[in-house]
């Protein structure tokens, strides 16, 4: 088994979702009292979000450099970067490494593409949402991208950063998703990307029509795959 090194803290809420899926996928496979070889880095989430606050990309990126480079020391087989977001200063990361990160674009798609969604919603923090790094990919790969509306995307970004990475889960919350993901629906949306690692903490497949495509599960998956394969 491979050791899968996760960059976390972004936020922790979601770092904790992250590592019991990946034992629990590996428990799954394996049985017994088999369990996930994982390295964890968890950064203070206060410094990534001041950078982003004040487009600092670059300090932002040496910080998770740094913090990578440690995990490839301590035994770590390939990298993933528990946040969407931070994928945006995925290449400056990678100059840090010589183990491969598993890009969390890369493993939402491949999993789009396996359902055939040819126009998918993405919801995630306003970076995601109104940024190239991560949208782009997706219509490269040949599937249209939703997103909300500018009122909607400023109180889906609020939701995310001033409750579900406090461990806030309000019901009002998830009525305001569920609105957004309607619209999407209607706006002929085949599927809806949670592109932000905490919004499975509010959004369950159970909660609307259209399959919901949580990349915290997805991610998860993708590298127990990658830790199990020979
Ligand atoms: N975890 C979130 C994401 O997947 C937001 C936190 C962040 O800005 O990194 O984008």
């Amino acid at each position: 088994m491979k050791t899968i090194g996760l960059l976390g803290g972004m936020s922790w809420e979601s770092t904790v979702t992250y590592y019991t899926r990946i034992n629990e996928l590996v428990n799954q496979q394996l049985g017994g009292l088999h369990s996930a070889k994982i390295k964890l880095a968890s950064v203070d989430f206060e410094e990534i979000e001041k950078c982003q606050v004040e487009n600092e990309w670059e300090k932002s990126g040496e910080i998770l450099g740094k913090e990578a480079q440690r995990l490839e020391q301590a035994g770590a087989d390939f990298l993933l970067i528990c946040t969407n977001t931070m994928h945006k200063v995925v290449p400056q990361i990678a100059n840090y490494l010589s183990i491969p990160i598993l890009h969390i674009a890369d493993a939402t798609i491949a999993e789009l593409r396996s359902k055939k969604i040819k126009k998918a919603a993405l919801l995630g923090t306003k970076y995601t949402m109104t940024q190239q790094f991560y949208k782009q990919k997706i219509i490269d790969s040949g599937i249209d991208v939703w997103i909300p509306k500018d009122a909607d995307i400023e109180s889906v970004n609020q939701i995310i950063f001033a409750e579900l990475c406090h461990g806030k889960i309000l019901a009002e919350s998830k009525e305001q998703f569920i609105t957004v993901i309607n619209q999407a629906i209607e706006a002929g949306a085949e599927g809806v990307i949670l592109g932000c690692t905490e919004i499975g903490l509010l959004i369950q497949q159970a909660d609307v029509t259209i399959p919901v495509f949580d990349t915290t599960e997805i991610h998860s998956q993708k590298a127990v795959e990658r830790a199990l394969a020979d």
